[in-house]
């Protein structure tokens, strides 16, 4: 599998997650969510423009813009019928604008600046236990430390604790709460632990192969 498509599937993921039915279902196995993902982006990604699939900083001038493309021509109706079958799309409206966002994400982060990578950390990402290339997240973001520190949320000294993450995973957390809720309720790895999207999350990702491109 293309790196670019297990981009595109870690997207739906974090996009699924998202939704209250999905993640109360406590039993909702990560191989079930894996299934179901695998099987929207088989029927998207040929349909996408070369240009689309083959995104990369070095081809950012030749991709398409999300807003303007016709996705309601090529999306599969199969995808459409799938995500308002398991109702997680209220209509067609709704699929369509969930699949742009998912897409809008996609080539935001593929054409992002190469990140600068340490690995002179923790080898293994702190969330899915996968041996990649790291980036690290602040546990506070730095964007709300001037107020961390005014409203007295945390001491000078925690502000700058901080996760080894993979990339995946850095954006799951990213997703899944703003940077004021990392700030205040979620400032430790066992706090985003303890949220049941994180955790079907991170027991996704620890079973996806790493792509060889996506360091
Ligand atoms: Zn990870
Ligand atoms: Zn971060």
């Amino acid at each position: 599998m293309s790196a670019n498509l297990s981009q595109l599937k870690d997207h739906l993921v974090q996009h699924l997650l998202m939704d209250p039915e999905l993640t109360s279902s406590e039993e909702t196995a990560a191989s079930e969510l894996d299934d179901f993902v695998s099987y929207l982006s088989s029927e998207i990604w040929p349909c996408l423009p070369k240009e689309l699939r083959n995104a990369s900083y070095s081809t950012l001038a030749n991709v398409p813009g999300i807003d303007e493309f016709a996705l309601e021509e090529l999306t599969p109706p199969t995808v459409i019928e799938s995500l308002l079958s398991y109702g997680i799309c209220s209509g067609d409206d709704d699929a369509f604008r969930l699949l742009r966002k998912v897409l809008q994400d996609y080539v935001k982060e593929l054409c992002a600046p190469p990140p600068i990578w340490s690995a002179t950390r923790a080898k293994e990402c702190e969330l899915c236990g996968r041996e990649v290339p790291l980036t690290y997240h602040h546990l506070i973001p730095r964007s709300t430390h001037a107020k961390v520190l005014k409203r007295k949320w945390h001491p000078e000294e925690m502000l700058n604790s901080v996760a080894w993450l993979c990339r995946p995973c850095h954006s799951a957390v990213h997703r899944v709460a703003s940077n004021e809720d990392l700030a205040r309720s979620y400032y430790t790895l066992d706090l985003l632990l303890e949220r049941e999207d994180i955790q079907k999350w991170t027991r996704y990702a620890s079973k996806q192969r790493y792509g060889v491109k996506r360091g």
